[in-house]
């Protein structure tokens, strides 16, 4: 193990040079696929995307939008990229190696974000978020990708309002009836997500929202019907709700991982998915509010559940692709560990779960909430219903 060191941070102020680089470090065969994913996969693909975005009336790609305005794009490896620093003194941190070349440390009054080169782990306040493209090092110098910027960082560290308050929450216990979810465990996952789903309602009732759910008893839904269950019940946020099972890392795998819709044109956390697959989608208009919300709830799943943090993730699953509403997927333990399935069969521990998804979904509201007109402070939903 390495001590950490005290190397202060220095830029190279090579910010100019249009050239595409070597990466430093990056030599391996599994880190050049890893930049070579990316990419966006062609021409083709650009235009289908150019076109959606003009249907849907959105911005064609959340890449091509502008995340820091006055920030210096350097194009690497077919994307753009920010230097750590210049963002980090835009936004008054500080910079330090905690290993020397590998670990980079950016601490302000407000966040701590620990930055690994060529990796797409990042530390967030404690919480593990998964980068859509790998830290880059250039010329001694780290960057981290503009759509990174434009679609995680920023919306959680400074999270926009949203135009009208929270107050319809639809709940998707997911698979049920012929679908029954992931095989390992004491129970069907379908079961346990329904089990989850009944103790959930009451909490978030009682915090005054509204709450719907795709399905309230043990039948059949496809999956597209569960987003426009959600867009006919009037939901402002959907929250779906699994368990998971670990294929290649067997029963020691364990822990909580929360999904929101991976922006266009880049690939999902887990690995492959058809460059076809990676066109603008509905569910991307909200990346932005995708992200707040799945970040809040993956904090809170980390700190309440004792469990493992698995990290905010991304995925095109259907029913965040189809979503009309900020949406994220949650999977609450893996039935494949025998340690964490007894636990998600305790009813004590769904409990636990539930109250940290609560919490979770309350931070988001209080950070994106409108401004009450009447104050200038930012209006809680009990808040709301009062007034
Ligand atoms: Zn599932």
């Amino acid at each position: 193990m390495r001590t950490a060191d005290s190397l202060s941070f220095r830029l190279n102020w090579t910010l100019f040079d249009r050239t595409v680089p070597r990466v430093v470090g990056a030599s391996s065969r599994s880190q050049k696929d890893e930049w070579k994913r990316c990419r966006p996969d062609s021409l083709s693909t650009a235009l289908i995307m150019l076109v959606l975005g003009a249907i849907l009336g959105q911005p064609t790609s959340s890449i091509a939008a502008t995340p820091g305005k006055g920030f210096e794009r350097t194009p690497l490896f077919g994307r753009n990229y920010v230097g750590a620093e210049e963002w980090a003194n835009a936004n008054a941190a500080t910079c330090k190696w905690t290993r020397s070349s590998e670990a980079l440390l950016l601490t302000s009054e407000k966040f701590k974000l620990l930055l690994t080169v060529n990796s797409q782990k990042a530390m967030l306040n404690g919480v593990q978020i998964w980068l859509s493209a790998p830290i880059a090092m250039h010329q001694s110098a780290v960057y981290i990708s503009e759509c990174d910027l434009q679609t995680l960082m920023h919306p959680i560290l400074f999270p926009q309002r949203r135009d009208h308050r929270v107050k319809t929450i639809v709940l998707d216990p997911g698979h049920g009836g012929k679908d029954r979810g992931k095989p390992a465990g004491i129970q069907e996952e379908k079961t346990h997500t329904l089990a989850l789903a009944k103790i959930l309602k009451p909490l978030l009732e009682t915090k005054g929202y509204t709450v719907a759910m795709t399905r309230s008893e043990d039948i059949t839904l496809v999956l597209e019907d569960r987003s426009e269950i959600a867009r006919q019940k009037g939901g402002d946020l959907f929250v779906s709700l699994h368990f998971n099972s670990a294929g290649e890392g067997g029963p020691g795998v364990h822990g909580i991982e929360v999904y929101c819709m991976t922006p266009a044109g880049e690939s999902s956390t887990n690995g492959t998915n058809d460059p076809a697959e990676r066109n603008f989608a509905p569910g991307n208009k909200l990346d932005t509010q995708n992200a707040a919300l799945g970040y809040h709830v993956q904090r809170a799943l980390a700190n309440r559940s004792g469990q493992e943090d698995r990290g905010l993730r991304r995925a095109r699953f259907a029913v965040l692709k189809m979503a009309h509403m900020p949406s994220i997927l949650i999977e609450g333990g893996f039935l494949s560990n025998p340690r964490e399935a007894k636990l998600i069969a305790s009813t004590s521990y769904r409990r636990k779960l539930a109250e940290a998804i609560a919490a979770g979904i309350e931070d988001y509201v209080r950070l994106t909430n409108p401004i009450d007109r009447k104050g200038s402070k930012p209006s809680t939903h009990k808040a709301s219903k009062g007034g």
